[in-house]
This record gives structure tokens, sequence and C-alpha cells, in this order.
């Protein structure tokens, strides 16, 4: 770390990304304290973290810890209106998250991804991208990995890519990417950030300190993310889908462009969805700025499945393609999905009742030939897809069995899409349980 402005930190929060952050000051010789209201004190991490001197305390937060910290570090996920949180702000103390600590901690060169939705594609894209084109990139953040902890093991001729989320964003100060790329802004988390104005701060913030020497790249088809651009001082790189951009990334009916050259034709991307083209054309524009090349690009986005369980292609089988989306734990997810494409689909769906109907879907069921129900949700389902006048409809006790007769059914040339509108709950501890077991049954179909 240098010239860290601080002598004594409280980390707040004892979840991964606190207990790095808790080594990471703590090998750079910073006094540390952490609080955490519930994690288990005989965890290996904890006993490390007491091994090394760190007072730690478990179970409240007590309000003496903030006469003698001159800075916490905060866990994303705890809100701001929490009494805690509210103790620190009345006493001025600043609030980081880990993210502002890379500030000191790195030089290395940052691609840094914020937006409502399309984060974790657009960061897998842009990592492989770059990993295509021969760079030693790592790839951390809201994603998996954790930032502090992958930047602290950083190489020198390594670059990071970083997906972050609103709430990381709004602990940072200094923090600068090299490149970053706002995506898009719809009203999402306005319970956490009060209200849209917090917000859109909060995503802005990702390219709040950058100067003349960064680049923005920012989506110029969504209007609040270009207002918001405007005021970047940031080298800005728009991308569009639906105009030619002069500086920018952009696309006609058969090719993506980057200014005047021509990058690579769609019809070799293997992603689908005109929501996945936006995440393609920002992870476009934002490794060009990091150095990558066209042949990397070209490669990656010739091979590049999509991110797992998010519309993700698993195979092709006697002319018959296989989606898996098991993260589409609602109708408007589905609804994207169905959207993706031209052909036949025999969409697999259902799950956890939540109460709510699924007619919301009926306008995006034209392509599908037959639809395969399981789950709590299975007659709801059924009842919208007779009134969409859906040729096949059937229902099954479950995915496995509802999987073989979408198969069964098929023609050549069908979709075959898992993307159930629903959470998994009802049959499946996660969405990634359903997906994994969607994919094996694929591989043994015959
Ligand atoms: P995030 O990490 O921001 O949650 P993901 O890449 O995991 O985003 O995608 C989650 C879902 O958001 C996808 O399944 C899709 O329905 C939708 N989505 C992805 N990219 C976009 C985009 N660029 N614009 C709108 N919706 C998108």
């Amino acid at each position: 770390l240098k010239n860290f402005p601080y002598k004594r930190v409280l980390v707040l929060g004892l979840a991964k990304s606190g207990t790095a952050t808790c080594k990471v000051l703590n090998d750079n010789q910073i006094e540390v304290v952490a609080t955490d209201l519930q994690a288990d004190p005989n965890s290996p991490d904890l006993l490390e973290l007491k091994d090394r001197g760190i007072e730690l305390y478990i179970g409240s937060h007590p309000d003496h810890l903030l006469e003698t910290c001159d800075l916490v570090v905060k866990n994303p996920g705890i809100p701001y209106h929490v009494p805690f949180v509210q103790s620190i702000l009345e006493r001025d103390i600043p609030i980081w998250t880990e993210i502002e600590c890379l500030y000191y901690l790195i030089e290395q060169p940052v691609l840094a991804i914020t937006g409502s939705n399309g984060k974790t594609t657009t960061s897998t894209l842009a990592h492989d991208i770059l990993i295509k084109s021969k760079q030693d990139a790592q790839l951390a953040g809201n994603i998996g990995q954790v930032a502090i902890e992958v930047a602290q093991h950083l190489e020198k001729d390594q670059s990071l890519v970083l997906e972050l989320s609103s709430f990381q964003l709004m602990g940072i100060n200094q923090f600068k990417p090299k490149v970053s790329i706002l995506l898009n802004l719809f009203e999402s988390h306005l319970d956490y950030h009060g209200d849209f104005d917090n917000y859109r701060a909060a995503k802005a913030a990702i390219f709040k300190n950058q100067t003349t020497n960064d680049y923005l790249v920012y989506n110029a088809d969504d209007k609040r993310v270009k207002a918001l651009a405007e005021n970047a001082l940031s080298r800005k790189i728009p991308f569009s889908r639906k105009e030619k951009l002069e500086n920018g990334v952009w696309m006609n009916d058969h090719t993506i462009f980057y200014r005047s050259e021509p990058i690579i034709d769609k019809d070799q991307i293997r992603l689908v969805g005109d929501h996945n083209l936006e995440n393609v054309l920002a992870s476009i524009a934002a490794t060009l700025m990091m150095g990558a090349t066209k042949e990397g690009i070209q490669a990656s986005l010739t091979s590049f499945n999509g991110v797992t369980y998010r519309l993700q292609f698993i195979r092709e089988l006697n002319n018959r393609l296989f989606y898996n989306d098991s993260k589409a734990t609602n109708s408007f997810a589905t609804s994207k999905a169905l959207s993706a494409f031209d052909q036949p689909i025999r969409l697999i769906a259902g799950g956890l009742d939540r109460g709510n109907g699924f007619d919301e879907l009926i306008p995006y069921l034209d392509n599908v030939e037959g639809i395969y129900l399981y789950g709590e949700t299975k007659d709801k389902l059924a009842s919208t897809a007779q009134k969409a006048n859906i040729q096949t409809i059937k229902t099954g006790e479950d995915l496995v069995e509802m999987t073989h007769k979408a198969y069964n059914d098929s023609n050549q040339g069908d979709v075959i899409l898992l993307s159930p509108a629903c959470a998994s709950w009802d049959q499946f501890k996660t969405f990634e349980d359903r997906g994994d077991m969607f994919s094996n049954v694929v591989h043994t179909l015959l």
C-alpha cells in the first residue's frame, strides 16, 4: 500500500472481502480492528486474523470502536441506513469499500465494468478477449474472486478486469480504472440507494476520477447513460446497436465496426440475443483500449458460448441446439431468452410458485412450438401456454423427464431451451444445481 492515508482501520463485515482486506492492511503494518454480527469466530479465516493480532468483535458492533478508528472499510452488502453505519457517518469517518484500497495497492491497468444488467457477461467476455489477445489479465470483483485478494497478487505485467456493483462503487474515493464501462441504467436496488439519483451517482462513480488519459466506454443507446457520460473528463468511446458512430463501436446488419474498421462479422459470434450484442460491443470497445488485437477479439467471439447458466450454449445434437438459461428466475429474463432466437423453440420451464402469473410471457411465445413444464408452477404456465396457442403443452414431474420429452418431440433446426421463469427452490438448492442437472442430461442424449 503506497501512501495509505490512515493509521487505524475498522473493517466492517467479515465475509470474504472483509477478511481479505484485514490481511492486506495487516501485511502493510496498518492497525486493523474488525467487527461482524454473525461470523463464526472459529472459522479458519477468523482464527488466522486473531493469530495476526487483529482485534475481532463478533456478535455486536461496539460504538467505542469508532473513537479510535480513522477509516472504515465496509462490506458493500451492509446498507447505509443501519444504525452503526449512521453513527460512522455522524462522526465524519470516511467509509470505503475494499475497491478503494486498490488505488493504493496496484498501478497495473484496470478495466472496470458496471451497469444494471450484463456486468458478469461483459466482464467474462472482456477478460476472455484479453486472454485471447495474449495478455495476462485477471478477473475479479462482484463476479467471484475477491478484488483485493487478486490485486494483492497481481504481477507487474498483468492487468485486472473488475466487475463492480453500485454497492462497491459507493465506497470509492480516488479509485480510477484505466478503462471503465457503463452498460446501462435501469431502476434497481432502490431499497439500498434510497432513490434513483443516488443509484445513478454510484454507477457514475466508476468514471468520476478518470482524466483525459483514461477511457469511458458507454452505451449511446441508453439515454440516461449518455447524459451521464457527457460530464466525464475521460476519453469517450460510445457503443451503439442502432446508429453509426464516428468514434465508437457500432454495427450494421452484418458487421461490427470500430470507427470505420470492420472488426468481426455478426454471424461469427456465438453469443445470442440483442442484449448480449450490447455486451459484445462494450467488450470490444473496452478491450481495444486495453490493447486487444482484432485476432484476439475474433478468437474469443467465435468460441465464447456465454456465461454458465446465462443463455449458455451447451451442445448441438442432430441439428438441435441446446441452451441453458437456468439463471432466468422470472418472466422478464425468460422473455429476453425467447427473443434471442428466430428458430422454433422447445421451452422447458417451471419451478417455485411465488404467487405470480405468467401471462406477460404471451407476446414472446410466438416461436415456441412446444412447452415442457414441471415444478410448482407447471399448471399456471400451462394455462398461459394455452392462451398463447402453443401447439404442444406437456407437464411432468421433473426437469430430467421434461428435457427428454422436449428432445423426443423436437425437429431438426429447433432450439431446446431451459429458461424456467421461476426460482429453483421447490426442487433444487440453487439455480446452479438446476443448470448443472440440465447440462448433464443434455450431454447424455443420443
Ligand atoms: P449482471 O452481472 O449485471 O447481473 P449478467 O451478465 O449476469 O448481468 O446477466 C443477467 C441477466 O441480465 C441476463 O440473463 C439477461 O437477461 C440480462 N442482461 C444481460 N445483459 C444485458 C444487457 N446488456 N442489457 C439488458 N439486459 C441484459
